[in-house]
Order: C-alpha cells, then structure tokens, then sequence
C-alpha cells in the first residue's frame, strides 16, 4: 500500500477538516472500492458519476461529511436506506470501523453490487438487504433498533422521514443529504411531527469549509424524540397518493 495520491489525497485534507482522520489504508480501500465501482458500472447502472476526482469528492467525501453533523460513539448501528451504489452506507463503514452498517436496497442488481464491494473490502460489520424499506422495517429485528439511519437522493425531506424514523431508536438520528432544502421542510415537519421527530439542525457545506469541494448542499440532522406509530411508514401506493 503506498500513501494516496491524485484525487484521495484532496479527500484526506478535506475529512480532517471534518474531524476525520483516515489512515493510507482506509483512502486505499476507498479508491479500490471506486475503481471497483467505475468498473462495474459498465455492465450495472450504478452511478452517473465516473471521473475519478468527482468519484472521491461527491460518493465519498460527501458520505464523509456525517462525520461533522453529530457525536459518533464510533460503535452506532447505522442503516443506509436506498443506497444505490453503497452511498453513503458502505463509505461510512470505512470511515467508522466500529460501527455495524446495513444498507437497504430494493433493486436486486444494486445490491448485488453493494455485497462485491463489501466483499472486496472484507468489510465484515456491514450487511446489505434486498428489500423495500417499507417491507423490512416491519420485521422486529429492524424496527427501532438503528442509532442512525441516512438518506442520500432517496426523495423528498418528509419521504425520507417517513422511511428513516421507524428504524430509529427513540433518542437515535436521522441524516440526509439535501441540495435546496428550504422548499422541504414545511412538509417534513409534519412528516416529523406524526413520526416522532424532535430537534432538527441544517448544516450546510460551507459551514464545515467545505463550498468549494462540495458546493450548494447541505445535511439535514433530525432527532427521534418518540417511538414511531405502527402505521408508518404507509404502503408505497399511501405514500404516493397522500404526500406529506
Ligand atoms: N444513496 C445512493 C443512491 C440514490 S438513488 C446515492 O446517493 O448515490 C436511490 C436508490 O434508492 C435507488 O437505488 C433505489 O433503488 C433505492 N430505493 C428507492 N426507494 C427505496 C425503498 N423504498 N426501499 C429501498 N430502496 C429504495
């Protein structure tokens, strides 16, 4: 292993600034994980972002900016709903060894893929379900047991909400990666106020020094004050007819 180079030393600065100090073979298993990914990309649709650079700054120094957003324990359970290509899940579990991931993934194809690159990695903590959100969380081994659960270009702040909290302990975290937010939050605060949502912080890019390499984004923190009442979240078809 050789001390990284090119786009993953800009990524090694940029999460100390977050508080986050990677070691060579966590930025190599980052860049092997994105070589894997641009590689499986050519038969599986899995991300529209293929340039190296933007590979190590919007999949992986973005998944990196939660590090900033809360205080980690390092032993949290996390759940990554709709993880697509494992963002931010299967970047988190680089980054916090000591946690124990499991990204959710309806398309069987991505999932797939999800499980090579955590076998790549030998990332043993981390668990990938092939299931709709809606569908695992009703199972007793998933419902209200995550510390955090995260969210990534899943959908609107109150869809998000309506999948996230009922993973979540009372007391746990949801996180969820946003571009414009201010149109969103009307609706997610009644999504929050029906599913147990206390506090909530927006903290934007700029404000963890990151405008240039992440610009116009921000990460949306949401405390679960209240155990989720059992008809959250509702069928996708009651979802979809009666948006927050
Ligand atoms: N989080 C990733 C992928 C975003 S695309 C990233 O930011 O790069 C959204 C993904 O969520 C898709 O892969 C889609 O299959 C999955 N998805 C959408 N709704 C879902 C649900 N209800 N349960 C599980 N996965 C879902």
């Amino acid at each position: 292993m050789t001390a990284p180079a090119g786009p993953f030393a800009a990524v090694e600065r940029a999460a100390a600034t977050l508080g986050l100090h990677l070691t060579d073979a966590q930025l190599d298993a980052c860049a092997r994980y994105g070589a894997a990914l641009v590689e499986a990309n050519a038969s599986v649709n899995l991300t529209a972002i293929t340039d190296p650079d933007d590979i190590a700054l919007k999949h992986f120094l973005d998944s990196f900016t939660a590090h900033a957003v809360r205080a980690w324990s390092g032993r949290e359970k996390l759940v990554d709903v709709g993880s697509g290509a494992g963002f931010p899940g299967l970047a988190l579990q680089i980054a916090l060894p000591g946690i124990a991931v499991t990204c959710v993934e309806a398309t069987g194809k991505k999932a797939r893929a999800i499980e090579r690159f955590r076998d790549l990695l030998h990332l043993q903590r981390a668990e990938v379900e092939n299931a709709r959100a809606e569908d695992l969380v009703r199972t007793s081994a998933h419902r209200e047991r995550y510390d955090v659960a995260t969210a990534r270009a899943l959908g609107s702040l109150a869809h998000c909400v309506e999948l996230l909290f009922p993973f979540l302990r009372v007391g746990g975290d949801a996180i969820v990666w946003k571009g414009r937010v201010d149109a969103e939050l009307h609706s997610a605060e009644r999504a929050l106020a029906a599913l147990g949502g206390g506090s909530v912080t927006i903290v934007p890019t700029a404000s963890l020094g990151l405008a240039e390499e992440l610009p116009g984004r921000s990460l949306v923190v949401m405390r679960k004050d209240r155990s989720t009442p059992d008809v959250y979240p509702r069928t996708p078809a009651e979802m979809k007819r009666r948006p927050w």
